[in-house]
């Protein structure tokens, strides 16, 4: 239940020495732009205190989109039969990841549908032996960084992954709320499943990223406070959330028109996410995610200036990019991943953080335990 705690001040609260679920919520219901300013402030010197200020790029290789799962809200779920399906082969994704290697990005991270089936699994570890092999330089003696985000898969093939040279995973619960996470999923994707998959993720070895979308329909402060207080709960790594963008060929295409009247809400709402879940968490990786860009022109940078330090360049072939959609307005489409760099280097640059170039940037909490 919300116990509205507006008797303190967001300065009184963020200044607290433990934070608990009802100063979350009332964090995440400021509104106004000096509490916003003052929440900022607060989450930015957070990071500064805990990690510092670079930020770490992570070149995004959206490998594959096809997809066995239906998730109701996903713009590549099986379902949707507008999308060409395809999978990059090999030798593009290690073309590829030879360029990430090339503008010293130091990481990359492989995404796609989920699959689990053993032609899929030996095709990535076959590639991720590859990449850790064809990238070192002198400036990476150990090849790029890799992180994975290929969904729930077995314990036993998270160790595969991890052995061939994988040691980040990003698996988003979405919502730790389990009746959300049950209306965002069709009846064969269990909430009890993803705890379980994020588990393994952990006994792997590998860093565990998670996070969730902000905004869709039925979800609440209170919920995504509690998200905040899951995150600690599972010691996760690393964090990676956005705004929900509804896609029109889903089942939740039903939400369109109220999903664009509240967007500012929503975007405000995951500017506020990111700074309370530094404020709590401290030394966790935190990306600004491409979805904020789609609301704001400037809104990767404002995810920087919120207290994230990851930032995650485009460089899916541009032939395949329109084929990942995973929602409305998805931007960098018809950039070309040279265009990309210049990009983000300057968004970056622009609000005065330096880059970790030629470095993994690996989580500080990670490293700590
Ligand atoms: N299949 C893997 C998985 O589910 O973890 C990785 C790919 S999946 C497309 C990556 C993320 O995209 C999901 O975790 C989800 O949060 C996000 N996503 C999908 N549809 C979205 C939408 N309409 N708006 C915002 N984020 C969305």
């Amino acid at each position: 239940m919300y116990i509205n705690n507006k008797s303190n001040s967001i300065e009184d609260i963020i200044n607290k020495a433990k934070l608990d679920l009802y100063d979350l919520i009332t964090i995440l219901s400021a509104e106004s732009d000096e509490d916003l300013e003052l929440l900022r402030l607060k989450a930015y010197n957070t990071m500064l205190d805990y990690i510092g200020n670079k930020v770490y790029m992570r070149g995004l290789i959206e490998f594959s989109n096809i997809c066995t799962l239906d998730c109701y809200y996903c713009g590549i779920r099986k379902s949707n039969n507008k999308n060409e399906r395809y999978i990059l082969s090999k030798e593009e994704i290690i073309e590829t990841a030879k360029w990430i290697a090339s503008k010293n990005y130091a990481s990359l991270v492989l995404q796609s549908g989920e699959r689990q089936d053993e032609q899929f699994i030996s095709f990535l570890v076959d590639v991720i032996n590859t990449i850790k092999e064809e990238t070192k330089t002198d400036k990476l003696p150990d090849g790029l960084g890799i992180t994975l985000s290929v969904g729930e898969q077995t314990l036993e093939n998270y160790h595969r992954l991890y052995n061939a040279g994988a040691h980040r995973y990003l698996l988003r619960i979405e919502s730790s709320n389990s009746k959300l996470f049950a209306k965002l999923h069709p009846e064969n994707q269990s909430y009890i499943s993803r705890i379980e998959a994020l588990k393994n993720i952990k006994k792997s070895g590998m860093q565990l990223g998670t996070g969730v979308m902000i905004g869709f329909p039925g979800q609440t402060v209170e919920d995504l406070a509690n998200d905040i207080i899951f995150f600690k709960e599972i010691d996760a790594d690393m964090i990676g959330m956005g705004p929900y963008i509804v896609h029109n060929d889903t089942p939740m295409n039903i939400y369109l028109e109220q999903n664009k009247k509240d967007m500012l809400k929503i975007y405000n709402l995951a500017l506020k996410m990111i700074a309370a879940t530094r404020i709590f968490l401290k030394d966790v990786n935190i990306a600004s995610t491409t979805a904020l860009q789609a609301i704001n022109y400037f809104g990767r940078e404002e995810g920087l200036r919120f207290g994230a330090n990851i930032i995650m360049p485009q460089t899916t072939p541009i032939e395949y990019r329109k084929e990942y959609q995973l929602y409305e307005g998805k931007p960098c489409l018809d950039d070309i991943a040279e265009e990309c760099a210049i990009c983000v280097q300057n968004r970056i640059q622009s609000i005065g953080r330096p880059i970790g170039y030629n470095e993994w940037g690996d989580s500080r909490h990670f490293l700590k335990r």
